[in-house]
């Protein structure tokens, strides 16, 4: 690992993974700490309370209180708003057209189309958030690149291409040659691609801060450092902490992976580790390789590698992390062999960032569900929840928020007559078959993924793995 370590040119907090905050989360925090939001510390009445204070949380509320400004509305979260993957992710803030395949396999062509437009509408929700209510999160719209780094990759392109074609919106995604992938980011790895034009970026955890100070100036009750022990599903709804309980007709879980151990919610999900490492500022770089339209890009394996650059000249670089746990515990956060599987991938991609240190690094659990899409819902007829985002939930956590908000004020919206409101759901196996199976997986497709990038063909058991899924009626793996 050590020598790993020296050649990839890592250094300072990026060797450190978990020990502290995420780079995105420290430079908002320094930008504005925001109000105190103490921990609950007595039994409190509400209208809704909501349980997870990332982005599905801090939407639902903001949808609610421009919905029924009246509404008293209560926020308990175990760490700090954005604590969680909200405040560590790669700001892609991307568009479904990428997804119309799996989505018209699940729901038919033309509610495809209506969730691909209700995402839509998100990314430009996010930007008029920020715009009109002074939030500066590096908000930018700059579309999305997918570079294919292997052959079969650019079939995967041809087909999104195609799909979108299919649907009567041509426009949204457009097939790249190799020097047009290459002009908007250069990499000798890159083969061709596909660009769609939804992709904002933000800077993530001054989305999540700014969400919360707004809150609090529209009266939003927030408790941090406030962990909820169990949800009771009764009328009103309980949720219980060590120190006080929040009674409510309406509750909302907003809880992500942290679903996992959750009783009504666990078999409808399985976690994984996602992992981002960080660069120093290298604008000369990034202005050499000619990135500096503000692109999202990633490639085409299944273990995705996504990046993009940063207001101050970084490359954030997301990517590796197999691991799979029972529950979220240190795998998500410290896996120092995560950072060098992501800090490898970039290296691979960027050979002429070989100066440039790695600086920062920092992961996360992503709730992957059987679709590999994320489900809106309610349990009963007063609990709610947004869950199964796999590693793509900042545009459509907002989407649930708008989802979410109409399910608790019952308004009969378009919103919730999208197709992913109250699906029915596959289970996954119960544990520890879940977490084993989960683990085995992701590894089969991280090896996989790598011998096709490398030419190989890729080894017989592992492929055999990797298809497991999709051989047992999951939407997941190749
Ligand atoms: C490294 C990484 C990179 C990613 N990159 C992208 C990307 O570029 N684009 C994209 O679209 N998506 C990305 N994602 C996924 C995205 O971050 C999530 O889908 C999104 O943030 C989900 O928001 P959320 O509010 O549902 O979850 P979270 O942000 O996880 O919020 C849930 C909150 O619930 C709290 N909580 C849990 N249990 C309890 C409890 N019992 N009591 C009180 N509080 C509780 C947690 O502390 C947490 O703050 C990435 C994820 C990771 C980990």
């Amino acid at each position: 690992m050590a020598s790993s370590v020296a050649k990839l040119n890592l250094e300072g907090d990026a060797l450190t993974p978990g020990e502290q905050r995420s780079w995105w989360l420290r430079e908002a925090l320094a930008s504005d700490r925001g109000a105190e939001c103490p921990p609950l510390q007595k039994s409190v009445s509400a209208d809704v309370v909501i349980v997870g204070g990332g982005f599905t949380g801090l939407w639902t509320a903001y949808y609610l209180s421009l919905a029924i400004p009246s509404l008293g509305v209560v926020i308990l979260e175990q760490d700090i708003c954005g604590g969680g993957p909200s405040g560590r992710n790669g700001g892609f803030v991307s568009g479904w057209w990428d997804e119309l395949d799996s989505l018209h396999a699940l729901y038919g062509p033309k509610s495809a189309v209506r969730a691909c437009h209700a995402i839509s509408q998100s990314i430009t929700s996010i930007g008029d958030f920020c715009n009109s209510n002074g939030v500066d999160a590096w908000y930018g719209k700059a579309g999305y690149v997918y570079a294919a780094t292997a052959p079969q990759h650019l079939d995967l392109c041809g087909r999104m291409v195609q799909a979108a074609h299919e649907v009567g919106a041509p426009d949204e995604i457009r097939p790249l040659s190799e020097s047009d992938v290459r002009a908007r980011c250069d990499s000798p790895a890159f083969k061709g691609g596909a660009f769609m034009r939804d992709g904002a970026s933000v800077q993530p955890a001054r989305l999540a801060r700014g969400l919360r100070r707004v809150l609090l100036e529209r009266g939003v009750r927030i408790y941090e450092s406030t962990r909820v022990d169990r949800l009771d599903h009764g009328r009103p709804a309980t949720a219980v902490t060590s120190s006080g309980e929040v009674r409510a007709p309406h509750a909302v879980i907003a809880i992500n992976a942290w679903a996992t151990t959750w009783p009504s919610l666990s078999r409808r999900l399985v976690a994984w580790s996602s992992y981002m490492v960080l660069t120093a500022p290298a604008p000369e770089h990034i202005a050499a390789i000619g990135w500096t339209g503000g692109e999202l890009v990633s490639d085409l394996r299944t273990s995705v590698r996504y990046f993009r650059t940063t207001r101050d000249g970084r490359i954030a670089f997301g990517g590796g992390g197999g691991r799979a746990g029972t529950s979220i515990g240190d795998a998500f956060t410290h896996d120092i062999r995560a950072v060098v599987e992501a800090a490898e991938g970039f290296r691979l991609l960027f050979p002429t960032f070989a100066d440039v240190p790695i600086v920062d690094a920092w992961g996360g659990p992503i709730d992957v569900s059987p679709t590999h899409l994320p489900a809106f819902g309610s349990l009963g007829p007063n609990v709610h929840y947004a869950l199964g985002y796999t590693g793509n939930g900042v545009a459509p956590s907002n989407l649930a928020g708008r989802v979410l908000a109409d399910l608790v004020t019952g308004a009969d919206s378009e919103e919730v007559r999208l197709p992913m409101v109250n699906s029915p759901s596959r289970a996954f196996p119960p544990q520890p078959f879940r977490a084993l199976g989960a683990a085995m997986v992701r590894r089969a497709i991280i090896a996989k993924d790598t011998a096709e990038e490398r030419g190989r063909r890729p080894n017989p058991l592992a492929n055999a793995i990797a298809r497991l899924p999709r051989k047992l009626g999951y939407m997941l793996g190749p």
